[in-house]
């Protein structure tokens, strides 16, 4: 029996809701493996500001500095509610930025994936669907403009001015480069490499060096493709890309938009990895609209869940038996409210019944 430690972070919004669907499939895995796990549900976000009077408590500090893995809920607050916590405690300043930080988890793993038995969820014609969409965007995720130099002042005009830094190094962007072309190297041989060197000098630098780590990896072939151009592409033919890799905001951005294509937010898992800790969490916010609601799709969180048995445990037939369970439940023809499109409503489940289905085909799965 291998004990697992996992620091759970519920999270605002949705995320005690999706969490909480997560935690239920974490139990069928423990019942049908030799792995056990201990789950501790920790402050983080939101919630942690008004508790703890800090978004990122020490105590979760702690706890994740000695766990194996981290399952991160979505956090934050309606546009206006985060205006009654400080600029610097707000959730992604005061707790995401710096988890992100401390376990320097550059690698940025967002799995855009609909399988064909899913492909009515997409908006995109079933022409430019075709066998469905398997895209790994890879971004980095510690540096760039959201981790460089900030200013505020007023400058000589009395004009309120800012200034925020786009900075990297060459390690930083080697690093993120080698993880990508190891991932095109096992899945097709194809990396496509986006930038917008045509303005900005921090491309310029990462396709130099994306020059000398090419050297290394000679089997893939790097396709060159301007950031902009790319957003288009993803709509217009999904399935030319496998592997992408980006800088930080750029897959932030481009990330949200392969959600849109498969239709939903939801359906957007990702690993974050770091050499030593990785954390998982969705890709999405703590949706406040639909928050408390039990409307909220757990697909994102619970694929999240099978990303941690893969990637952090080595647990890979546990979690091909997640997916398959997920999917499973899709193909019998249910489906959560931001899927639903025109779908009976006999077949609407809410975010408790996906966990419940989920559970029932994991279990007969792994039995
Ligand atoms: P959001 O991702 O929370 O929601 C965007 C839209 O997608 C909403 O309509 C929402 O209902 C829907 N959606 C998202 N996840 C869904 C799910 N699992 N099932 C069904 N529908 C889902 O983005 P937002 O509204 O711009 O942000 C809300 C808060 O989340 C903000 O405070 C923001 O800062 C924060 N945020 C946190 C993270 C994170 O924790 N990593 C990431 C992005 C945004």
């Amino acid at each position: 029996m291998t004990q697992y430690t996992i620091a759970v972070l519920d999270g605002d919004g949705i995320g005690p809701e999706i969490i909480a669907e997560a935690m239920k499939v974490l139990d069928v895995v423990q019942q049908y493996s030799t792995a056990s796990f201990d789950c501790q549900h920790l402050p983080f976000g939101a919630g942690a500001y008004f508790s703890h009077g800090k978004s990122f408590p020490e105590e979760t500090k702690v706890a994740c500095d000695q766990a194996d893995a981290i399952l991160k809920g979505p956090i934050g607050l309606n546009f206006e509610d985060s205006k009654k916590i400080p600029i610097d405690e707000q959730p992604e300043r005061g707790a995401l930025l710096p988890l992100r930080r401390r376990y320097d988890t550059y690698a940025n793993f967002r799995p855009i994936s609909l399988p064909q038995s899913m492909a009515n969820f997409s908006p995109l014609r079933p022409e430019i669907i075709g066998e469905g969409i398997d895209i790994l965007m890879v971004r980095e995720l510690v540096g760039g403009v959201y981790f460089g130099a900030k200013k505020r002042g007023v400058n000589a005009d009395n004009k309120r001015y800012v200034t925020e830094a786009l900075e990297y190094d060459e390690d930083q962007i080697r690093r993120i480069l080698v993880v990508a072309f190891n991932q095109a190297k096992k899945r097709k041989g194809v990396l496509h490499n986006i930038h917008k060197n045509n303005v900005l000098m921090s491309s310029v630098l990462w396709n130099e060096i994306l020059d000398e780590v090419a050297v290394d990896f000679p089997e893939v072939k790097v396709i060159h493709m301007l950031v902009d151009a790319a957003a288009t592409h993803l709509c217009l033919n999904p399935r030319q890309f496998d592997v992408m890799v980006m800088e930080n905001m750029f897959g932030d951005i481009l990330s949200d938009q392969g959600g849109g294509i498969l239709g939903s937010l939801g359906l957007m898992p990702s690993a974050c990895m770091g050499d030593k800790v990785s954390y998982y969490e969705p890709s999405h916010g703590s949706a406040p609209d639909i928050a408390g609601k039990n409307m909220a799709n757990p697909y994102s969180m619970i694929g999240s869940v099978a990303l941690m048995l893969d990637m952090s445990f080595g647990m890979t037939r546990e979690a091909t038996a997640v997916w398959q369970a997920m999917q499973g439940v899709f193909a019998d023809g249910f489906t959560t409210a931001d899927l639903a499109g025109s779908a009976d409503s006999e077949k609407l489940i809410t975010t408790e019944a996906f966990g419940d289905r989920v559970v029932a085909k994991l279990t007969e799965l792994l039995a």
